[in-house]
């Protein structure tokens, strides 16, 4: 399904509407595909139902029409330049492609939710620039109200100082605070010993569907995005798994919203999860010829291959493409929780992507090396055994066709269950703890 945000039409069309006709041409088809599935939802929030790009790669300016006046923080990030919008939740209305390409001092931009109540823009810049103004403007005199910002380039050391005199651009408090409340979900897990008289002695599995909110993840030719596709299969996973009984399931995300990688680590580690299965849908850039099927990937401080490489790299930049400000996180603890990985961990890992490779062979089509490694982010947790799957390339017409498909799904889910039994294998009895 394609994302509710993504109808068709160029952001060309929005630079050149000063031609009023064509703008209305563009507003009337937005609103026609846009809006047709969920007008109640949409009202709920505040519209952005258009934007706009001006200038050059001295002085840029980014307007985004909305259908009432909202709260604004803006701020820049370093390596890579951009620049972050902090908004409430908004319904962005605009046309499939939107941000894709941009102008002057903005290369590209992305927006979506970044948690519930929360939304974002972030600009990816072709330089260093900094933010003149940032406002937004009532409606006035037939004009919607309008987001406004407005950067001017700059060099390498103006932005360092204008990022110093600005202080640390810390993630929202919220952000940080969701942390807490995702870990609260499992929190009664957290605190008994292993086992025992624990309330609820199952184990737990955490499932995280990649990407949600702001960042897409790949995109099909077609438009499907990778971060709805491997929610379906998530939550499809999750009601596999639940039936049985045996299993506790967490989700790290169980709607389209952003969870930073760190934050996706903590869910295991705060539930002493048992399992930490990662689900994702590959695609191979346009030109780097064609790919398909499944593979599993596990944690490695050096990458089996060219391809895992890559893949990890690209998977590694979630937390950018959201705004996350990088710097923040203490970068060599990632290295050291490597070191201090347990070697029973990776033995169990890996274990587990055997078996599950095993299993999935049998119902869906795999990658001919689908056992691979390479330094994920979302893999680090030291004391959990962790898997990432790639269920499939989106880039390829096959795949993606499986992948939308409620019975590939059904099935590649069922033999995804098969291996977590035979991971689980004696220890967990069937019986008596339920219900
Ligand atoms: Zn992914």
């Amino acid at each position: 399904m394609a994302s509710r945000a993504n109808q068709h039409v160029w952001l060309r069309a929005g630079l050149l509407c000063a031609a009023a006709l064509l703008c209305l041409a563009s507003t009337a088809s937005l609103a026609a595909g846009a809006q047709a599935s969920q007008p109640t939802v949409a009202s709920a929030y505040p519209v952005a139902s258009d934007v706009r790009i001006a200038g050059d790669d001295k002085q840029t300016r980014f307007i985004l029409d909305l259908d009432r006046r909202i709260d604004v923080r803006a701020f820049a990030l370093a390596d890579p330049y951009r620049i972050i919008l902090d908004v409430p939740q908004v319904s962005f209305q605009l046309a499939s492609g939107t941000g894709q390409t941009g102008r002057g001092l903005i290369k590209a931009f992305r927006y979506g939710l970044v948690m519930p109540g929360g939304s974002r823009i972030v600009f990816d810049l072709t330089g260093p620039a900094r933010i003149e103004k940032a406002f937004v403007l009532d409606a006035a005199n037939g004009q919607p109200s309008r987001l406004i910002v407005e950067l001017a380039a700059t060099d390498k050391a103006g932005f360092k100082q204008a990022l110093a005199a600005d202080g640390t651009p810390a993630l929202r408090p919220a952000l940080d605070e969701r942390t807490g409340t995702t870990g609260a979900v499992v929190a009664d897990a957290a605190g008994g010993d292993h086992g025992a008289e624990a309330p609820d002695s199952r184990p737990v599995i955490v499932i995280d569907p990649g990407h949600g909110g702001i960042d897409n993840g790949t995109m099909a030719p077609s438009g499907e995005a990778e971060k709805t596709l491997v929610l379906d299969f998530a939550m499809a996973l999750r009601a596999q798994i639940e039936k049985t009984g045996k299993y506790r399931v967490v989700m790290t995300r169980s709607d389209d919203t952003f969870i930073p990688l760190g934050d996706r680590v903590k869910v295991a580690r705060n539930a002493k999860a048992a399992l930490f299965v990662s689900i994702h849908a590959d695609a191979l850039p346009r030109g780097e010829g064609d790919a398909q099927g499944a593979t599993i990937y596990t944690l490695s401080d050096k990458a089996s291959d060219a391809e895992a490489e890559r893949l990890a790299e690209s998977e590694n930049k979630a937390d950018a493409i959201a705004g996350v400000n990088l710097t923040e996180e203490p970068t060599d603890v990632a290295d050291i929780l490597i070191d201090l990985a347990q070697r029973e961990t990776r033995t169990f890992s890996n274990r587990f992507a055997r078996l599950l490779a095993g299993e999935m062979k049998s119902v869906a089509r795999m990658h001919k090396h689908p056992l691979k490694s390479a330094g994920f982010k979302v893999l680090k947790a030291p004391d959990v055994p962790s898997v990432l799957v790639e269920i499939g390339y989106v880039s390829n017409k096959d795949d993606l066709q499986h992948l939308v498909s409620d019975s590939w799904r059904t099935r590649t889910v069922g033999s995804v269950g098969q291996a977590i039994e035979a991971f689980f294998g004696k220890r967990v009895v069937s019986s008596g703890s339920e219900h």
